[in-house]
C-alpha cells in the first residue's frame, strides 16, 4: 500500500494512522476508502406471485377428498379421479395412456396427495368444495 495521504499536507502516512504525523491533521473519515454501497437485491416487485383466491368458490361442485382420493389409488389407471374431479381432458389423456401403466403409477401418488392434502388445500387446488 502506498500509504495515506493526508488531506491537509498531502504527506504520505502508514494506513493505520489515524493522525498525520507531520501536521497532526486527523486521518480518520477522510482516509478511509470508499464506502462502496452494496447494491441492493432487486425486489422483483414487478413480477409478483400468482395470488389465488383465498375464498372457495360455493359454485364448485362438492366432492369427497376419499373418494377422491380411493379412486386415484385403484383406478387411477384409467383417470377415475379425473373425471371424478371433473378433469375429463386429463381422465380421457389418463385413459389413452392407461395401458402403459404410467397413469397408474401417476395416480397412485395422486391419491396419496389428495388423502394427505389438507380440505382447504384440496379444495383450492381442484376446484372443488370438500364433502365431508
Ligand atoms: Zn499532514
Amino acid at each position: 500500500m502506498a500509504g495515506y495521504i493526508c488531506p491537509q499536507c498531502g504527506a504520505p502516512n502508514d494506513p493505520t494512522a489515524t493522525e498525520c504525523e507531520f501536521c497532526g491533521e486527523s486521518l480518520g473519515i477522510q482516509q478511509m476508502p470508499p464506502q462502496f454501497q452494496q447494491p441492493q437485491p432487486m425486489n422483483y416487485q414487478g413480477v409478483q406471485p400468482q395470488v389465488y383466491a383465498s375464498e372457495v368458490v360455493a359454485a364448485w361442485p362438492v366432492k369427497s377428498k376419499v373418494v377422491a382420493g380411493v379412486l386415484a389409488l385403484f383406478l387411477g389407471g384409467f383417470g377415475a379421479h379425473k373425471f371424478y374431479l371433473g378433469k375429463t381432458g386429463l381422465g380421457i389423456l389418463y385413459l389413452c395412456f392407461c395401458w402403459t401403466y404410467i397413469p397408474a403409477l401417476v395416480s397412485f401418488v395422486e391419491g396419496i396427495i389428495y388423502l394427505c392434502s389438507s380440505d382447504e388445500n384440496f379444495s383450492r387446488k381442484y376446484h372443488v368444495r370438500v364433502k365431508q
